[in-house]
């Protein structure tokens, strides 16, 4: 039995060598216990692939830069998402079941922040691999491509028309959410892997761009960058934008002058950006209005709490008829049966100086014109589950292909089409490893698990979120973070409590060391399932013993 130097956990009822080794039981058995790894829910649902489970486990024991790499393996964004990722792993997580989810994010932003502060790199790039590979777009796609493709050894370019990277990150998501130094400094940092970034190149032909620079494959991550647009009957002196080149335009410190009182017209995040940025830049009056009910609207439910307690108001089932000088004509709605609006024929004015349609976008696609293969859906390109598009070597993700349309989801892509792309390039075929069983809630005993409220993120006071683009929610310290990572419940992986080593009558559980878990003395064994009972995190099945 392997000695137990640096002591057994307070709640482990650790037992000695006793006298039930003395005979071999393991023949009565007719079930074993087998340790297993399941798939944790949190990880499930990250559209980036994070191990996050994983992460959390190095983050617990203060190993953060270990838990800052196992991020980096699948996302090289992590203090941007940490800031705008709207969750989904959170969403997923056991333990709001018990009382809230872990702040998974909160503790990837204190990661994301920390290896900025303390400069940590990437890992070494492999050996060069002699493929050049064309990366269209500098936003989350095009930039988790390039980093990938770089680590695995392959000469990557990146090609953006925007004068600065970062995509709609940059030219989207306003600084109040995430700070332009956070963005500068993951973008250097994938960069210094030796990515060469062409900014102001627009791509007009990617099987010209590919021929004339001898590119071996391209990735396309051209996203949805043009305004959906709405038929708004309008007298002459009515201002009508768009919120994507509205919030373009104010990103690159050019805002066009709204006046005091705005509208804006849609309900998904984008309308919330940007009404919170013409609260900002000094209207009163920030008026978002939308067809459907607020529980219909697409926008996620922190950014319309934090557009409220900045003083925008939303106008629910309301559509603009007409728009005039300082004044809009809107019409009343209702949902039918099945959901959708309808007219009541009810008019109303509502004083407005600008109306900002924040209606949705649609990529440009433009430089695929007439390449062979290319195949369209409802204005995105097809891929294959391998993310090549119809056309071989031209591999596609993000925005412009059909999914949804996240940062994560994006970094997911280029990860994808990154380990593809590498594949192809040396003739073979990329397939992931197989999915673990999922780590439900049910198979945890959560009785084991202290108390651990939930910590909550400072916020910027309303004062000062109006009149400033400072970030309005803040990160948290080395001690929150710490203790928000052990709130983990680390489902359906061993995180080495000792409790079976500690409760086995037959002394059968073999622990074999610091990280290397533990194994069952099947001589001993009888198959009573007590260690699996009292597993906190499921991570020991009982099996049927094969007679
Ligand atoms: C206002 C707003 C707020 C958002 N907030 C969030 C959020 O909080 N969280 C979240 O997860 N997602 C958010 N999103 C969505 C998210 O930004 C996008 O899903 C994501 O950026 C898509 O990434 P991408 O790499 O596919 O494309 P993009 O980020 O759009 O990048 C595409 C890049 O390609 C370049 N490009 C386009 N055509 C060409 C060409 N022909 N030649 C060269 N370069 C070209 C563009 O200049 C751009 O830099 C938001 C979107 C908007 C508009
Ligand atoms: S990227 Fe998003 S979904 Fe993935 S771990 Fe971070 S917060 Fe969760
Ligand atoms: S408790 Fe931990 S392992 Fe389980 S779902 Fe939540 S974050 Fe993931
Ligand atoms: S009881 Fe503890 S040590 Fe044993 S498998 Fe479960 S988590 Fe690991």
């Amino acid at each position: 039995m392997t000695s137990h130097a640096s002591g057994p956990p307070p709640f482990a009822i650790t037992l000695d060598v006793g006298s039930s080794r003395a005979n071999k039981t393991g023949s009565w058995r007719t079930q074993r216990p087998v340790y297993t790894d399941k798939l944790p829910p949190c990880n499930n649902a990250c559209p980036a692939g994070e191990n996050i489970q994983q992460w959390l486990y190095h983050a617990e024991e203060g190993g953060y830069q270990a838990a800052w790499r196992q991020i980096m393996a699948d996302n090289p964004l992590p203090a941007i998402m940490g800031r705008i990722c709207y969750r989904p792993c959170e969403t997923s997580c056991n333990r709001a079941q018990l009382d809230a989810p872990v702040g998974i994010n909160s503790v990837e932003r204190f990661l994301g922040d920390q290896a900025i502060a303390e400069g940590w790199s990437p890992p070494e790039p492999a050996p060069p691999s002699g493929h050049r590979v064309l990366v269209v777009g500098a936003g989350p796609a095009g930039l988790s491509a390039a980093y990938q493709l770089a680590l695995a050894g392959h000469r990557v370019t990146i090609r953006d028309s925007a004068p600065e990277p970062g995509g709609m990150m940059r030219y989207g998501i306003p600084a109040y959410r995430l700070p332009r130094d956070v963005l500068a400094a993951e973008i250097g940092r994938i960069l210094a892997l030796g990515v060469e970034l062409d900014t102001g190149h627009t791509v007009t032909s990617i099987t010209g761009e590919m021929t004339e620079g001898k590119f071996d494959a391209a990735f396309l991550a051209v996203g949805a960058q043009a305004g959906r647009r709405a038929y708004i009957p309008a007298g002459d002196s009515a201002r009508i934008l768009d919120a994507v080149r509205y919030l373009h335009e104010v990103a690159e410190g050019e805002p066009p002058q709204l006046g005091r009182r705005v509208v804006v017209y849609g309900g998904g995040n984008t309308a919330m950006d940007a009404a919170r940025t013409a609260r900002r830049l000094g209207a009163t009056d920030a008026i978002v209005v939308y067809r459907r009910t607020r529980d219909r609207m697409p926008a996620h439910d922190s950014e319309v709490a934090e557009a409220a307690a900045e003083g925008i108001t939303m106008r629910w089932l309301s559509t603009i008829a007409e728009a005039g000088d300082g004044t809009l004509t809107i019409e009343k709605m209702r949902l039918d049966e099945a959901g959708f609006p309808q007219p009541t024929g009810e008019f109303e004015e509502l004083a407005a100086d600008a109306v900002v349609l924040a209606l949705g976008q649609e990529p440009e696609l433009g430089l695929l014109d007439g390449v062979p293969g290319v195949e369209f859906d409802h204005g995105t390109v097809r891929v294959g589950p391998n993310m090549m598009t119809g056309h071989p070597g031209i591999f596609a993700g993000g925005d412009m292909t059909p999914s949804e349309r996240t940062a994560t989801v994006a970094i997911g892509h280029g990860k994808k089409a990154a380990r593809n792309i590498d594949a192809w390039l040396r003739g073979q075929a990329w397939s992931p490893s197989a999915k673990h069983p999922l780590a439900t809630f049910d198979e945890l005993n959560p009785w084991y698990y202290a108390d651990a409220p939930a910590t909550v993120r400072p916020e910027l006071e309303i004062a000062r979120r109006v009149t400033t683009f400072d970030e309005v929610t803040g990160g948290l310290d080395e001690s929150n973070a710490l203790f928000e990572a052990r709130r983990c419940l680390s489902c359906g992986n061993c995180f080495e409590c000792d409790n079976c080593y500690g409760v086995c009558p037959d002394n059968a559980v073999i622990k074999l060391g610091p990280g290397q878990r533990y194994e069952i003395d099947l001589d001993y064994c009888k198959g009573c399932g007590i260690c699996v009972a009292e597993c906190p995190c499921g991570a020991i099945d009982l099996v049927p013993e094969e007679i």
